[in-house]
Formats: C-alpha cells, structure tokens, sequence
C-alpha cells in the first residue's frame, strides 16, 4: 500500500471496496465448505505456520487484502473444525448459517447495544428475542432478559441479583453498603456445579467456599432430600445440564422447597435448559419457571454464533437494580418499546448479540429449535449405542447430548483419547468422572449427522489400544 494520502483517505477508498469484501465473503465461504469434510484439528504445520503472525507492529499501515489473506491462509488452517459435525469437544455449538450471514451484515451496522437511542433495531430485536424466549423456556410473563457474552457471565449477573434482592428484603442495600457487615447469606448448590458458579461467587464477594454443597447421586443430581433447611436468606443454585453427564437436577423438587422458604433460585441452564424446548425432553427442566433466575447460552444449544449468553430474571427490576448504573450523559427510553439493552447488563458498550439470536430463532422456529435439540440427544443417543456395541463401557445414563465414556483400564482410556484427538477424524475433550479418567462425547453441532456419528465410532474402535 502506498503511504502517500492521509489515513482516512485509505480508510474511505478501503470501505468502498467491494472486491476487498467480496474476497472476504469469498474466503469465508471457502472455509465453510471445507469445515465439513476436513480434518477436525489442525495438522503440526498449520500450527507451526501461525508463528508468520509473530512480528513486530509495523510502523506504515497494511493492505486490507493482504490482512484478509493472511487470515485466510495462514489463519483458517489453523483453526478446529467446530463448525463441522465430528467436533464434540467441550459443550461448543456449531453455528446457524441464516444467524452467520445476518451477522455479516450486523458487522456493517456495527452498532452498540447499550441504549435504545444508540440502536433501535438491536433493541427491537432485543424485546422480540425476549418475548420468544420466555415462551419457549415456558417462563413466567414479564421475565426479562439481558445479552451477555456468555452463560459465566449470566450466571454472574443472575446471582447478584439473587443475592441484592434477598439482602433488600433484610433492609440491606448492597449497592450502598456493600457487603461488609451485611447480614448473612447462605448459598446452597450440589457438588458438582459448574466451575463457573464458583467463579462468579467468589467475584461477588460470597466467596466460593463458604457455600453448602448438596450431595449428589451416581449421575450428578442434587438430592434434594440432602437439601439443608432453607430460608429466606438462601441462595439456591441449581442445575439443568451437568457439564459432564447432561444430568439435570430435580428442579421442581428444589424450586418448591425454596419457594416455600422464601429463598432465591438461580438455574444454570448454560446448555440443557434448551430442553425446555422440546416435547421429548421438557420433563427433564419440570418446574424451572418457579425458580427466580437463569442463565443459559444460545451459542451452545440452539446454535447461534459466539458470544451470546443469557441471563433471565423474573422480577425485572430487581436485575436492573442489581445492574445499575447512572450518569448525567446517559439517556434512557421508557421501558417496553425502547428497551435499553444496558439497564440488563453489566456492560454499557456491547455489540447488537440480538441480531445473529434473532436470525437463529427465527430461521428455526419453534419445530425446528425441537428438530435441533432432538436432533442432538438422538446422536448422542446413537453414538453411545455404536461404543457399547464396540466394547466400550458408557459410564453416564444418556438423557441429553452428553456421553461419557471408558474403556477397560484408565491408562486405555487416556491413550484412546490421546489417540482420537490427534486422529483429526473427530475431537472430544476428557474429563474425570466417579474418581477415573472418561472420554466426554458433547453432541452440540447442528451438522452432526448419523454418518458422522458412524464415521466417529470407527475412529474410537480403530484408535483403542494402539499406543
Ligand atoms: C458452558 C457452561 C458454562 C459456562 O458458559 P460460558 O458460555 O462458557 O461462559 C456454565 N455452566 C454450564 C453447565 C456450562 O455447560
């Protein structure tokens, strides 16, 4: 690029460039194609080529096509292929191709989200996203909704809610007084919650071991006959999704016990309170909408690109209470129409996550959020089946996505994973379960079909026992 001209005379040619764009769209389209049929980890020399990437920021500007193409060649290849339908790494969604092309266009936009007057359409979408949500989770009406990067962050904003609204009810303000002094508050969650749960106690100063941990059955479940007597002055988190089994807590059971000790329920729904989604599988989140507050992700489950956690609050203004936040600048609109994505949220600044959630939505439906969710419990289904029958042990009852899966001694079990994850014919993370090392299958990608689940269940049998 010639440094003659200043910046913005670049940057004005480069924003009507169509052919710079149009290269863009082409790669990414290229590397869509591609994400089905290829290996699903990078190869040693794709990794090794990322170092290009390692130089000093240079003092002249840089040719846009040149960046793209570095992204391109040097980048993609180095990628895993989540998008495909033999990743079943972590609880990682694929993504909705209506949600990646609206998203193509919501980075044109490239607006904040924050307030109504910063962006009517992403509020729009916001308020019509919300509605469709608390229907489809059955949620109690006027249930509100904030878009934040993720379901740690959700569950962050969830539980201090939880935890302002009980201390208000004891004459305590948190945002006044903080904590010091307050009166106390008990928090009551099973043994096996997520790691995320503690994270965002520990940042909201209930710290992460001063909580009473419910014991937990052969699948993950809180029992909640080991529930310690609750009040009014308990935080109670439960679970729809254990991150390793895809077991669900008896929610109703737990919620009915709390409501009746006027104690607070927060639900980390991250992946499995899409189940509530489905005819099928609805049972397994019975009596979620008694709880206070939940946080779930659409870039898992439903399919919706990164990053778009969801946190749902009952009782609007105690989250907009629990999130405020004011200055003599900040213009707000009325609550209903102009919805400020902001009073809901810890961030000001945020991009519209609305658009590419609508899109998902949208291009699915009510059946096809069904089909999906069914889709995904049916390969898990299927994949567990096709191992047992090969010899190995499936360790977790398969009520949803997740498999959990060993082979005859740990030290097998470890080399087979090691094995099947630099295989590049499917990828899957491992986790410790009952004490011993198991191999954690999440069906998560929309993409994932019988044949790759087949194709994935011969790379088990071909990798086990080879060292
Ligand atoms: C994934 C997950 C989280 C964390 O969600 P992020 O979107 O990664 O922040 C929390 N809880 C459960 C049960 C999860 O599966």
């Amino acid at each position: 690029m010639t440094t003659k001209g200043s910046l913005q005379q670049h940057l004005l040619s480069q924003s009507a460039d169509r052919a710079l764009f149009e290269r863009a769209a082409d790669y990414a389209l290229d590397y869509m194609e591609s994400a089905y049929g290829r290996a699903v980890t990078p190869t040693a020399d794709s990794l090794a080529a990322l170092s290009i990437f390692d130089e000093p920021l240079s003092d002249d500007p840089c040719d846009p096509r040149e960046i793209v193409g570095l992204l391109h060649f040097h980048g993609s290849p180095a990628t895993l292929a989540t998008t495909g339908g033999r990743y079943f790494g972590f609880v990682n969604g694929a993504a909705v191709p209506a949600a990646v092309a609206a998203g193509w266009i919501a980075d044109a936009w490239d607006q904040n989200a924050g307030l109504y007057v910063m962006s009517p359409i992403a509020a729009r979408l916001e308020a019509v996203c919300e509605r469709w949500l608390v229907e489809l989770f059955g949620l109690p009406e006027g249930t509100v909704m904030g878009l934040v990067s993720g379901t740690s962050t959700a569950t962050l904003c969830g539980l201090a809610a939880g935890r302002n609204a009980l201390l208000a009810r004891a004459g305590w303000d948190v945002n006044k007084q903080g904590l010091f002094d307050a009166p106390k508050i008990r928090v009551v969650l099973g043994e096996q919650a997520h790691a995320t749960v503690f994270k965002a106690l520990a940042l909201l100063g209930m710290g992460n071991e001063r909580v009473q941990r419910v014991g937990v059955d052969a699948q993950g479940r809180m029992i909640a006959s080991k529930m310690p007597q609750l009040d009014d002055k308990t935080l109670v988190i439960t679970q729809a999704g254990n991150v390793n089994s895809g077991a669900f807590d008896p929610i109703d059971e737990i919620c009915s016990k709390a409501r009746a000790a006027g104690a607070w329920v927060h639900v980390d729904g991250a992946f499995g309170l899409w189940a509530a989604a489905s005819e099928k599988k609805r049972h397994l989140t019975r009596g979620v909408q008694k709880a206070d507050s939940w946080s779930v992700d659409a870039h898992k489950t439903l399919n919706a690109p990164y990053d778009c956690g969801i946190v749902l609050c009952a009782d609007r203004q105690v989250l907009v209470a629990a999130m405020q936040a004011t200055g003599s600048y900040i213009q707000y609109g009325e609550h209903g129409k102009r919805r400020d994505g902001m009073l809901t949220t810890l961030d000001m600044s945020r991009r519209a996550r609305a658009v590419e959630l609508w899109a998902t939505l949208k291009a699915l439906g009510k059946r096809g959020v069904e089909e999906l969710v069914d889709g995904l419990c049916d390969r898990a289904a299927q994949f567990a089946e096709g191992l047992v029958v090969n010899g190995f042990t499936i360790l977790n009852d398969v009520v949803f996505n997740q498999v959990l899966v060993a082979c005859d001694t740990p030290e097998e079990t470890k080399a087979t994973l090691e094995q099947i994850q630099q295989s590049g014919e499917c990828w899957c993370g491992g986790t410790v379960w009952d004490g011993k090392p198991a191999i954690r299958i999440s069906v998560c990608s929309w993409a994932t079909t019988e044949a790759d689940v087949d194709r994935s269940v011969a790379a088990f049998t071909a990798v086990r026992g080879r060292k």
